[in-house]
């Protein structure tokens, strides 16, 4: 194998909202979304299928108070709208620099976004298409967190990537404690077991029971999201 050889043919990114908020309280900051997706064309152009699934917290955390005391569905039906809107601007900002997509929505909204069809998508990966998964998995009660693991096992993906603000799982909060150290791989078990915060436990259990391995790593660190394809040692892997 040639050292630009990807581990992975096929990854599901899964991407907080806030990630898209950069130093900003709420929303989308233009510079912070041009460089995630500089970061994901840095992978497509190794050959890698790119499928994302994008959250909603920078945006739907700015309406979180008006949501208080509102129905369960209706707030959650609120946030998955949220993630429709920051599919359409991660859409437009690989646009920008030559990158090729489509956003498929799992709330049904045609004038915005084409329905969510599992064979369709799997189509544009094949020719190199990043597809981008809004509105989780169209259903409230759940996360993007789960919406990552479920449409990660229905790509066929190899990894579930989870871009979060540590560069992996720690022992503790590297912030607080400078003892603290990051974990290389953990186990699902031990990942469910101590709590350790990788996705919410019904994403999980979905990725343990399915053998879908997922891997953690820093966005703001420059460079990462290729190196953990590439294989090296980047983040925590939670594997079987
Ligand atoms: N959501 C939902 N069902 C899903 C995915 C998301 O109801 O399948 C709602 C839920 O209210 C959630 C919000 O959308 O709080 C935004 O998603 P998430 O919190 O996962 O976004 P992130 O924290 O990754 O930005």
């Amino acid at each position: 194998m040639s050292a630009q050889t990807p581990k992975y043919k096929r990854i599901l990114l899964k991407l907080s909202g806030e990630a898209l908020m950069g130093d900003d309280a709420y929303g989308i900051n233009r510079a912070t979304i041009n460089r995630i997706v500089g970061e994901v064309k840095e992978v497509v152009d190794l050959g890698v299928q790119v499928a994302v699934v994008i959250g909603g917290g920078n945006i739907f955390r700015g309406v979180a108070p008006a949501a208080e005391g509102m129905d369960r569905a209706t707030a959650d039906y609120m946030g998955m709208l949220a993630t429709v809107m920051n599919a359409l601007a991660l859409q437009d900002a690989m646009k920008h620099i030559g990158l090729v997509s489509r956003v498929q929505s799992a709330l049904n909204i045609e004038q915005v976004a084409e329905p969510y069809i599992r064979g369709k998508a799997i189509r544009y990966l094949e020719e190199g298409r990043v597809v981008i998964f809004g509105a989780g998995t169209g259903n409230p009660f759940f996360t993007t967190d789960t919406a990552a693991a479920l449409r990660g096992l229905e790509m066929s993906a190899d990894i579930v990537i989870k871009a979060t603000k540590v560069d992996g799982i720690y022992t503790d909060d590297p912030k607080t404690n400078p003892d603290a150290m990051r974990y290389t791989t953990v186990s699902f078990d031990e990942a469910i077991g101590k709590n350790l915060k990788v996705m919410d436990a019904t994403a999980l259990t979905l990725c343990r029971d399915q053998n879908l391995p997922i891997s953690v790593f820093s966005i703001f660190k420059q460079g990462a999201l290729k190196r953990v394809v590439m294989g090296e040692d980047e983040g925590t892997k939670v594997l079987a």
